[in-house]
């Protein structure tokens, strides 16, 4: 850009929202150019933080106007690259925009700013014994963030996805109006629902930034039951962990399902591959239970005795096991000692991390996981996947978390290669990836129906016609 025109666009954004909160300070565009993951550092022109929706709107006229992408931006911590700016211009970051509007515990829906972090929203929600599903992310990323793009937190087996909880939204379109989808479009206080009327939030879900910036968000939290219960177990094959996760996942008792391998179980992962004792089980498992009396607790955990039964009968290698009692505590509660603490997963790694995430029929979580096993210790990388059961259903989540040495080059691209590979065999066996990088954003395209590609077009140049929102994200 420019030098002279380079001052002039810092002007009017420092007359939008002070001079303080717009800059182009290379130190501060460099902190914006990169995050965890093996996604090349691309530097952003301006940084600037809106604390009013009028704000954005007025960034966004300007952008639009002046042709300038913007990217919207609450922690950075997606571990895809999606905030990195493929093509410079603003990173407008939201952290400020952190107020929690309204938490109604009778209508169980608390309205929030994309500022708003779950370690915020999870104290924010305690005196009412309120709860939602925190990830195991840093507790400092963004509610909305993580909802809009279909993130998952410790809920996930009961509810579904964060992006299932939302009830209704506030959004400015790249072209500066702002709309409102679900019921707060037809009365500004009710934000109950996003049902019945057309799904018009599924516009900027799972759509990366690049249709709009949320300002306002509603979305469901839940009773905490006084008794929890987590049941846990081992053995010695992904086989044998399936067949668990699918019996025990029949009877919806859980509020998260989840197996991960040894090297997942680790703290930190280890990088680079370090075998399994062969004494050790390769597998384990927590199933997360809450019970209001004494009784539903009984029956929750003869249900289980049943699934571990037919399973040992079954000559499964599954059997009970004992988790630490922080790592218990992590599966339900912020903070935590062991989880969104990226140093845990990726401190000898050389900080950087990224993961195959993808959305798998469970029946395909043993193939898909015998084949990146494979990929991944044939690149030295440790094999640590988790696969969670979602809404009781027969799919989920099925990822790898692979940190890896982002001080070298050849490290990272040797990642970057690993991922991309077990996406390829993940996607050829019916998998989708969440929060795709490019790269994966790509290999999705490559295979799409056209009709979903020529729609995916219409609705981005409809809505934001000069292509300013997050540009080049969509592979597209
Ligand atoms: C160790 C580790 C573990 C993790 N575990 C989980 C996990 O269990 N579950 C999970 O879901 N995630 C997990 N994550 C990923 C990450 O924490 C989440 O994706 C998080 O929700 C992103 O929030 P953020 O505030 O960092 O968003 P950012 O990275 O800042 O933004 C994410 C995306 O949303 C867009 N965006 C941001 N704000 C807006 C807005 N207001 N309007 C429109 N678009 C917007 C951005 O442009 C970007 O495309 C993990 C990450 C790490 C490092």
């Amino acid at each position: 850009m420019h030098a002279r025109n380079k001052e002039l666009i810092l002007k009017e954004l420092q007359s939008i929202v002070g001079e303080k909160n717009a800059t182009a300070a290379k130190h501060i565009c460099y902190a914006y150019s990169y995050d965890l993951s093996f996604v090349k550092p691309k530097l952003p022109d301006f940084v600037v933080m809106a604390s009013k929706v009028e704000q954005i709107q007025e960034i966004l006229r300007f952008a639009n106007k002046e042709r300038i992408p913007v990217v919207p931006y609450t922690a950075g911590t997606n571990i895809g690259g999606l905030t990195i700016p493929e093509r410079g211009g603003i990173i407008l970051d939201l952290k400020r925009m952190n107020k929690i509007i309204e938490i109604d515990p009778e209508a169980l829906v608390a309205v929030i700013e994309p500022g708003v972090s779950h370690a915020q929203l999870a104290a924010a929600l305690a005196p009412y014994n309120l709860r939602f599903g925190w990830p195991v992310g840093p507790p400092s990323a963004s509610v909305a963030s993580c909802a809009i793009s279909h993130g998952i937190g410790g809920m996930n087996a009961r509810y579904g996805l964060q992006s299932q909880e939302i009830t209704s939204m506030e959004v400015v379109i790249p072209t500066g109006e702002v709309i409102r989808a679900g019921s707060c479009a037809i009365n500004p206080e009710a934000w109950h629902s996003v049902l019945p009327m057309p799904q018009l939030d599924g516009l900027f879900k799972g759509w990366l930034g690049t249709t709009g910036i949320v300002t306002k968000l509603g979305i469901n939290v839940h009773h905490s039951p006084p008794l929890l219960k987590i049941f846990t177990v081992c053995c010695d094959t992904v086989e044998d962990m399936y067949s668990y996760m699918l019996n025990l996942s029949n009877y919806e008792i859980c509020d998260d399902l989840t197996g991960v391998s040894w090297w997942l179980a680790q703290v930190p992962i280890p990088y680079p591959y370090k075998p399994k004792p062969d004494k050790d089980p390769e597998w384990f498992s927590y199933a997360t239970t809450y019970s209001f009396t004494q009784k539903e607790r009984e029956a929750k955990e003869e249900i289980w005795n049943l699934v571990l039964n037919q399973e040992k009968n079954k000559g499964t290698s599954i059997k009970e096991t004992h988790y630490p009692e922080e790592a218990l505590k992590a599966r339900t509660q912020l903070p935590s000692q062991i989880v969104g603490s990226t140093k845990n997963y990726c401190k000898q790694g050389g900080a950087g991390i990224s993961w195959p995430g993808t959305f798998t029929p469970a029946k395909k979580w043993a193939p898909v996981y015998r084949k990146w096993k494979e990929i991944l210790i044939s690149h030295n990388l440790s094999p640590s996947v988790r696969m969670s059961m979602y809404r009781g259903v027969h799919y989920g989540m099925l990822r790898a978390m692979i940190p890896f040495n982002k001080q070298s080059e050849k490290e990272t691209e040797n990642a970057r290669q690993a991922i991309v590979e077990c996406l390829r065999v993940d996607l050829d066996m019916g998998g989708m990836p969440y929060k795709p990088p490019v790269d994966f954003a790509m290999e999705i395209n490559k295979r799409a129906h056209p009709g979903y590609l020529m729609l995916l077009k219409k609705i981005k140049q409809l809505l934001d016609p000069n292509d300013i929102m997050n540009p080049g994200k969509l592979g597209i």
